[in-house]
């Protein structure tokens, strides 16, 4: 039995199992997909203390590197719910947790650390889950090479999109960015840089209202457009395009955990700068948990925040 399972092996779950093991307890990570999280899908992280310039997938990888190496246990497998294991002899002065996953196992420890990140938004449209790997994709980093040479569009005003609008610029004929309003969540000079490329086009105060299809000579169905609406004019247009990537940011996956731990109004794990979420053994870090700025550092701040507190709490 490890003494502090932590749940995810993004940047917060992988900071926090390195704080585990650095203070002399073991840490066992749960992991539903692969390590890393969101920051493998991006290419160029510029603004971790430290480190001048990254791809995400290496700064992922040297992070997974760095915990298995300090003696940290990864497993990939996903969590289905928590629960309170009965007071034991083993159990008597601190209880234990069971974390049960979606292939029936078990494992139970004393801390618990939630650090299940968020995942995409959709936009909630017709078909868009069908036509996903069929022209609709959430990850510019994974799936931009299949658009070499084609036009395609990005939806969304943050720094995701406009990162994503950069690299696709790179390799695609026509890149459109659409985006509900003028104003942009990202970063000016990513904006500035995207503004100065000829072949990206801005479609501001825009909304994608609708998926358009085609096959040609029996293939499979793909993505050959999106309709657009101008909130201002009300009118619509459409965009011939074979690649929508959607950016339109994250929302949390915490609804398994509602039985143990604290929502917020939007579904994150309500809890401070401290990680404790309230409920004794177990804390939080990363993008699940309620807070305002939602980064790599402080993703990996909360780790470090998280763990120790589980450890303190272990005594
Ligand atoms: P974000 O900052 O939350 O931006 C989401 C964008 O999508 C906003 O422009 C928003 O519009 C728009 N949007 C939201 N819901 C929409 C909907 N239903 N339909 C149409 N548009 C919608 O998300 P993000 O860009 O994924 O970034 C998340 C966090 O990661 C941010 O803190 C960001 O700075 C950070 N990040 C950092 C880096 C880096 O530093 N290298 C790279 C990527 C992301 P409104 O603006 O109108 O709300």
């Amino acid at each position: 039995m490890a003494d502090v399972i932590i749940i995810g092996a993004g940047p917060a779950g992988l900071s926090a199992a390195i704080y585990v093991q650095r203070a002399g307890k073991t840490a066992q990570v749960l992991e539903a997909m692969t390590y890393g999280g969101q920051i493998v899908n991006t290419p160029e992280v510029e603004n971790y203390p430290g480190i001048k310039n990254i791809s995400g997938f290496d700064f992922a990888t040297a992070l997974y590197d760095q915990a298995v190496s300090l003696g940290a246990e990864v497993i990939f497998d996903a969590v289905d719910r928590i629960e309170k294991v009965e007071a034991s002899e083993e159990s008597a002065d601190v209880p234990l947790w069971r974390v049960v996953t979606a292939s029936g196992a078990g494992y139970e420890a004393k801390a618990v650390i939630l650090a299940t990140g968020a995942k995409n938004r959709k936009l909630g449209l017709d078909r868009e889950e069908e036509l996903t790997g069929k022209g609709v994709s959430y990850c510019a980093t994974c799936d931009g090479a299949f658009f070499k040479g084609k036009p395609v569009a990005v939806n969304g005003g943050g720094n995701t999109a406009l990162e994503d609008a950069m690299f696709l610029s790179n390799y695609c004929s026509k890149v459109y960015v659409i985006h509900r309003r003028e104003g942009f969540r990202g970063e000016p000079h990513i904006l500035d840089a995207l503004k100065a490329k000829e072949n990206v086009e801005f479609v501001l105060n825009a909304t994608v209202t609708r998926l358009i299809t085609a096959s040609e000579d029996g293939a499979r169905e793909k993505l050959s457009g999106v309709e657009v609406k101008d909130k201002i004019t009300g009118e619509s247009r459409e965009l011939a395009v074979e690649g929508l990537f959607v950016a339109i940011g994250q929302e949390p996956a915490n609804q398994s955990f509602e039985n143990v731990v604290p929502l917020d109004p939007h579904g994150y794990i309500a809890a401070g700068e401290d990680c404790d979420t309230g409920t004794p053994g177990i804390f939080t870090a990363g993008d699940c948990r309620t807070k305002a700025v939602r980064q790599l550092t402080t993703a990996a701040s909360d780790g470090a925040i998280a763990a120790l507190a589980a450890c303190n709490y272990i005594g």
